[in-house]
């Protein structure tokens, strides 16, 4: 079920799914594998310590999902390397320092195109999706 409704998120481990306050929230975490060091490309495993990213995601029967994503920081094996730690990150699920899912961001730009000059948005937008897809709209 959970690969069905969250394809994207094959990446990290899916630690538990909760519906609650109107929203879906996913607890995930990367899965502790090797990563190269952004700098040096050395391979570590090395666990600095732990943060937590908040992804605003593509909403599910009309309620939007939140990702609360684990991820490790990192120490670089190499003594020579200038970057001592460095934040794991997840290709394909957030940019640096992104805040949402490439699909929350696609059905936002999506909603903004179809809003673009409206004074009220078309009938097909009115729908959960789409009020869902406003929590987004939010820094
Ligand atoms: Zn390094």
């Amino acid at each position: 079920m959970e690969n069905m409704l969250f394809p994207h998120l094959a990446a990290v481990e899916i630690e538990q799914i909760d519906r609650q306050d109107g929203q879906i929230r996913v607890e995930a975490r990367t899965r502790g594998d090797p990563v190269c060091c952004p700098s040096c490309g050395t391979a570590t495993g090395k666990v600095h310590g732990y943060h937590r990213r908040r992804l605003a995601d593509r909403p599910v029967d009309g309620l939007p999902v939140v990702i609360e994503l684990r991820l490790r920081r990192l120490g670089c094996l190499n003594l020579e390397c200038a970057r001592q730690t460095f934040h794991e990150q997840v290709p394909g699920l957030a940019g640096r320092y992104g805040r949402r899912t490439p699909g929350a961001t696609a059905l936002v730009i999506a909603c903004a195109l179809a809003l673009a000059g409206r004074a009220e948005p078309p009938s097909w937008l009115r729908s959960g999706c789409c009020s869902a897809a406003s929590a987004y709209s939010a820094p």
